[in-house]
């Protein structure tokens, strides 16, 4: 319960933190953007508004320093006409615009004219020598330096306000960038990790899972995942997991039906010639010795026709039984057809397979069938062997089963061995018909 609420759809965790990413930067984008209307409106203010002003001020403190040099003048010349002219550039600049615009420009100039033109009268009129004034000059023109100061520093104000409003603004702009940056790395650095975590390992893990996903290998086992399509991914590779294994359980079954004699549970025709000829091909290519056998029950149609046909089946299932029990681990058994067997037996040859068989005679002669009723059931067997080390399983095969029909003719219930062809004494073709015994 507790993981099923802890689970979320990986589309919707990763849009949730696009989305959270796109507030924030959006956010830092706003801000950075009006940091930079900012500055944009003080450069303007300062090319608009602000450099005219500075101009202004300029040629304000211009005119008060002319204003000065002309008063020095003044008292510097000695002839009237000098002094007049002087005199007379005083007047124009006391009243040019940029002094009368200033309040205590416009005053000291005017102070300044006057004094000037009481000095330059005097000296035409009462022939008073300006000099006799020129510690009071020195005091207005005092003044006059103090005022281009103050103008000058105020037009320097003026630039630093805007550079100053500018400067913080960038300086603002700046940090917040820093911080956009810092969030968008972190941002980058979460989502990476969340990425690594939640989606690229468990799609490693399942890769993996996938690559050795097999039948006879343990379920894979998933950490639970927060991604709700990761867990479903992981789900359906166990539950194909499990349907491999159904899958092979029911191949193997069905081989197994494939494989063996319905009625005895022993090997059937088509698997004993597969496997003895692999056997047989093993033993051919080392050189040991191996032989084959085919076993026919006697009289069967007989015993059949006076117990019942199920009395029959109950001696072929008993008489499997005891060729398993009488044979060794390596030997192959089969129901070759009806009540006949085939049989391979590997490293031996066919004087120690005669005892076996002759074994196996015995018991099948001593085994009693019990039917419904309660009366036994007894039955025979006649064998026949063949070496099979040096020719192909169908010729041993028909070489055990010639022997087989040798045992039937000299009174069955017994084992007889093929013995192997004489080999061709002269250059002549041998026109006879070959017998094996
Ligand atoms: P012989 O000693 O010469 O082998 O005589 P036989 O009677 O055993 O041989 P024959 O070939 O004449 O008869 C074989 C009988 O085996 C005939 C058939 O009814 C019987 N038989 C074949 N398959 C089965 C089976 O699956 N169940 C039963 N109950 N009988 C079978
Ligand atoms: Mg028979
Ligand atoms: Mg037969």
């Amino acid at each position: 319960m507790i993981a099923a609420l802890k689970a979320i759809r990986a589309g919707r965790a990763f849009a949730l933190l696009a989305a959270l990413f796109l507030v924030a930067f959006g956010i830092a984008v706003v801000q950075l953007s009006l940091d930079q209307q900012r500055v944009v409106d003080a450069t303007s203010r300062l090319q608009e508004q602000t450099v005219p002003e500075i101009i202004r001020f300029q040629r304000l403190a211009r005119n008060l320093e002319q204003l000065r040099q002309e008063g020095e003048r003044i008292f510097a010349v000695s002839s009237h006409t000098s002094r007049q002219q002087s005199m007379f550039v005083v007047t124009l600049i006391a009243s040019h615009p940029s002094i009368l615009e200033h309040p205590g420009a416009a005053q000291l100039a005017r102070e300044t004219e006057q004094f000037l033109g009481d000095v330059v009268r005097q000296a035409a009129t009462a022939d008073r020598r300006p000099a006799t004034r020129y510690d009071e000059w020195q005091r207005i023109a005092a003044r006059l330096g103090m005022q281009v100061d103050d103008v000058s520093v105020q037009g320097i104000n003026l630039a630093n306000n805007d550079l100053a409003v500018a400067t913080s603004a960038m300086k603002l702009a700046r940090y917040k960038l820093m911080i956009a940056l810092l969030l968008v790395g972190i941002f980058l650095l979460v989502f990476m990790v969340l990425v690594r975590r939640h989606l690229i390992y468990p799609l490693q893990r399942i890769n993996h899972a996938l690559s050795t996903l097999s039948a006879d290998r343990p379920a894979p086992a998933f950490k639970p995942s927060t991604m709700l399509e990761i867990q479903a991914v992981e789900e359906s590779i166990s539950e194909h997991h499990a349907l491999l294994i159904q899958n092979e359980e029911t191949r193997q079954a069905l081989e197994k039906l494939a494989n063996k004699d319905g009625l005895t549970g022993i090997m059937n025709r088509r698997h004993f010639m597969q496997s003895a000829e692999v056997e047989l091909q093993r033993a051919q290519r080392y050189r040991r010795p191996v032989t084959v056998a085919m076993a026919d029950l006697d009289l069967f149609k007989k015993l059949n026709d006076t117990y019942g046909h199920a009395a029959g089946d109950a001696v072929l299932c008993a008489f499997a039984n005891l060729v398993e029990d009488t044979l060794r681990q390596s030997d192959l058994v089969c129901r070759y057809g009806g009540e006949e067997f085939a049989f391979l037996f590997p490293e031996i040859g066919v004087a120690e397979t005669e005892k076996l068989a002759e074994r196996l005679r015995v018991r099948c002669a001593a085994m009693e069938v019990p039917l419904p009723d309660g009366r036994p059931v007894k039955a025979t067997v006649s064998i026949g062997l063949a070496d099979a080390s040096e020719c192909p399983i169908e010729i041993a095969l028909k070489r055990a089963d010639e022997a087989l029909y040798e045992a039937k003719r000299l009174g069955r219930n017994r084992v007889v061995v093929s013995r192997p062809p004489e080999p061709a004494v002269d250059s002549e073709p041998d026109t006879r018909t070959a017998s094996l015994f």
